[in-house]
């Protein structure tokens, strides 16, 4: 169900500039990898690659053996048959629809049924704690509720794949620290392999250290030398070792 992800030196350039170099990274399956850099390094361009809405313009993408994107050999497969689900910065919920609509749209698409469709809806947002809201319209609700749905919506399709681009980070700084360990947690439970994205070094740290599973970065494969120069991960994993005694 849940895939393994893998890049060979993905690259991207916009009107001529580099914005990604030669990006390889290793994501096994039921894992959860942590991507951190400052604004404007080339996250959401490498999010994007993954999730199929860009397509590189080198190196290759790998999921379950399977080749999703290289240029070179004319390969870039659809977004929608990647089954690959994605939490945004600013929700995006679909304004129209009730809170359980938009946790039941990707399940329509998959042609889930009924009784199995609604059963999976209430579980999705029984997960964040958003049941009782199920007939709300998205913009009667706060920012963190919003996002809990479309954390719902994200798991509901049971995607091999999780994307989160700075999900917290439209959120004020209590509500960014309460959802960071749920969100942890519920990746965990869910044993889903994710690619959590974010800019913030606390973020980055209760992710990758409580779901303890892959590193932040993979500075030894060079992952984020190109993207997030300015962050050298062993050092600063140091120094959160020694922080927490
Ligand atoms: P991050 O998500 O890390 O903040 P992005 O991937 O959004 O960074 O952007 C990386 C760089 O690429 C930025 O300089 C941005 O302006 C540029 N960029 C992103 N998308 C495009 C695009 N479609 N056209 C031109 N430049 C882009
Ligand atoms: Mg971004």
């Amino acid at each position: 169900m849940t895939a393994a992800i893998s890049s060979d030196s993905l690259r991207k350039s916009f009107d001529g500039r580099a914005v990604l170099r030669d990006i390889s990274f290793e994501l096994p399956a039921g894992q959860c990898l942590v991507l951190l850099g400052p604004s404007g390094c080339g996250k959401s361009t490498l999010l994007n690659i993954v999730t199929g809405m860009l397509q590189a313009d080198g190196g290759e993408l790998w999921c379950d053996g399977q080749l999703l994107d290289s240029s070179a050999r004319a390969v870039h497969r659809p977004m929608k048959k990647r089954g690959f689900a994605m939490v945004f910065q600013d929700f995006s919920l679909w304004p129209h629809m009730t809170v359980a609509d938009n946790v039941a749209f990707g399940l329509r698409v998959q042609g889930v049924r009924g009784a199995e469709r609604r059963k999976r809806v209430a579980d999705a947002l029984e997960q964040v704690q958003m049941d009782e809201l199920a007939d709300r319209k998205p913009n009667t609700l706060s920012g963190g509720q919003a996002q809990r749905v479309a954390i719902a919506r994200a798991i509901a399709v049971r995607p091999r794949l999780l994307l989160l681009d700075e999900p917290l980070s439209a959120l004020d700084a209590k509500l960014r620290d309460e959802l960071k360990v749920e969100i942890s947690a519920l990746i965990r439970k869910t044993g889903v392999t994710a690619l959590y994205v974010t800019h913030d070094q606390a973020e980055a740290f209760t992710l990758a250290a409580r779901a303890s599973f892959a590193p932040v970065l993979d500075s030894q494969r060079g992952v984020w030398s190109h993207l997030g120069a300015s962050f050298n991960y062993r050092e600063n994993a140091y120094e959160y070792e020694k922080s927490r005694g």
